[in-house]
């Protein structure tokens, strides 16, 4: 027997065109949005119906960034090293499935070893509700280079369209390349930059070639250069680094490559909210170490270069980089709060959480709105996120493709 269609009315249902919400029913077949009805039509005979009242009902969240594998403990290196391919996938399983309790109902993952792309090829093995899992498998990179243990090490042209078939061999839908070090690594420069123009541009082609979003990792300025020019769909933290005379790291804000910036069109997640927990309790504390200190100063700096970036227009993406040094995995509600604090207004916010987020992963034609024909991944939620930006922080109801994976309606 066919399932009977869902009336799902709301006085409040997100518009993201205006930026307002608005009462309705959304009209849900299987899977899909067929339709949209106004407050006063009558649900069709058979329907089945649900009233939200007053609760607001939103697009599911769209994480961009995080790292299933990773542990979002004190250690996260120590952990990944310490558990084999069979207890990351595990981890990877839970941190997926608190990702969708938490609301978000599509998430990218920008950094795993190849074992983990299983949970790509089968997300229907998993005992756990899933959300939409766009992968990126091992980032590709530099021998010694960020997260080379993950085996994504490239040395030629050859390497990397090798690199990119197989993504697609194992289920990946999303290719990363690490264009500059990264901290997390010992002995990667964040300050360098490690791929040439050419090879570069040869990631982006290959990946359009399959139709999978591109994202690059970019702490030192000029991989963030070279990355726009390249045209990656995504520039990941956007840091600015350099090293001072004295071989400290620094944020030096490039006027001239954040206009580049904007003029390629790049997406840019900043992960503003990631290790806050960390840096909120460092604030309140009455005495701090030089080395606090400075942790803090490169927060400040780092929101400060955000707030350039987005005032001129560069369109901001939300991502957490979830399993990291304390970030955890369902906590995407604080990277809203952070958009907004740091200068988006709160419909931006939500949109860089959603449509936006939804275009940076080339998914704009199955989720990110409610609008019919693409995918029922619904949030519902108690307060006005155009008013407070925690809404996100206890979602009431998730609904992913059509189906209620959390509801604490009743309760
Ligand atoms: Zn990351």
């Amino acid at each position: 027997m066919k399932t009977p269609d869902l009336w799902l009315g709301s006085e409040s249902i997100w518009h993201d065109d205006r930026g307002t919400f608005e009462p309705g029913w959304i009209i849900i077949r299987g899977t899909r949005i067929v339709a949209l009805a106004a407050p006063g039509d009558t649900p069709a005979a058979g329907a089945q119906v649900r009233n939200l009242g007053p609760l607001r009902v939103l697009p599911g969240l769209i994480n961009t960034h995080v790292h299933l594998e990773f542990s979002g403990g004190t250690e996260p290196l120590r952990d990944f090293y310490a558990e084999d391919d069979f207890e990351r996938l595990l981890r990877a399983t839970r941190n997926a499935h608190h990702l969708l309790m938490s609301g978000v109902t599509t998430v990218r993952d920008c950094g795993s070893s190849w074992s983990m792309l299983a949970l790509a090829r089968r997300p229907d093995l998993s005992p756990l509700p899933l959300p939409r899992l766009l992968c990126s498998g091992p980032p590709i990179t530099v021998p010694r280079g960020h997260l080379h243990f993950m085996h994504g090490v490239v040395r030629s042209e050859a390497d990397i369209s090798a690199h990119v078939d197989r993504i697609e061999h194992e289920g990946g839908q999303s290719v990363k390349v690490m264009a500059s070090g990264g901290k997390l690594t010992p002995g990667s420069d964040p300050a360098r930059t490690v791929f040439s123009q050419r090879r570069l541009d040869l990631i982006v082609a290959l990946a359009r070639e399959k139709g999978y979003p591109s994202v690059s990792h970019v702490l030192a300025s000029e991989s963030i250069r070279r990355s726009a020019l390249a045209g990656f769909d995504s520039l990941e933290h956007c840091a600015f680094m350099e090293r001072n005379d004295e071989g400290h790291l620094q944020r030096v804000y490039d006027g001239d490559i954040a206009q580049t910036v904007r003029d390629c069109g790049n997406h840019v997640m900043a992960n503003l909210s990631t290790t806050t927990n960390r840096f909120e309790r460092l604030r309140a504390q009455a005495q701090r170490t030089p080395a606090e200190d400075d942790l803090l100063r490169h927060f400040d700096d780092k929101i400060d270069t955000f707030r350039r970036l987005a005032e001129l227009g560069i369109p901001m993406v939300c991502g957490t980089d979830s399993g990291v040094l304390e970030a955890p995995f369902d906590e995407t509600w604080r990277e809203v709060a952070y958009l907004v604090r740091s200068g988006l207004s709160h419909a931006e916010a939500i949109r860089a959480a959603t449509s936006r987020a939804a275009k940076a992963l080339r998914l704009e034609g199955k989720t990110g709105r409610i609008a019919p024909g693409l995918s029922a991944d619904l949030v519902a939620i108690a307060n006005n996120p155009l008013a407070d930006e925690t809404a996100f922080a206890k979602p009431r109801l998730v609904v992913l493709r059509g189906r209620t994976v959390l509801d604490r309606i009743a309760a």
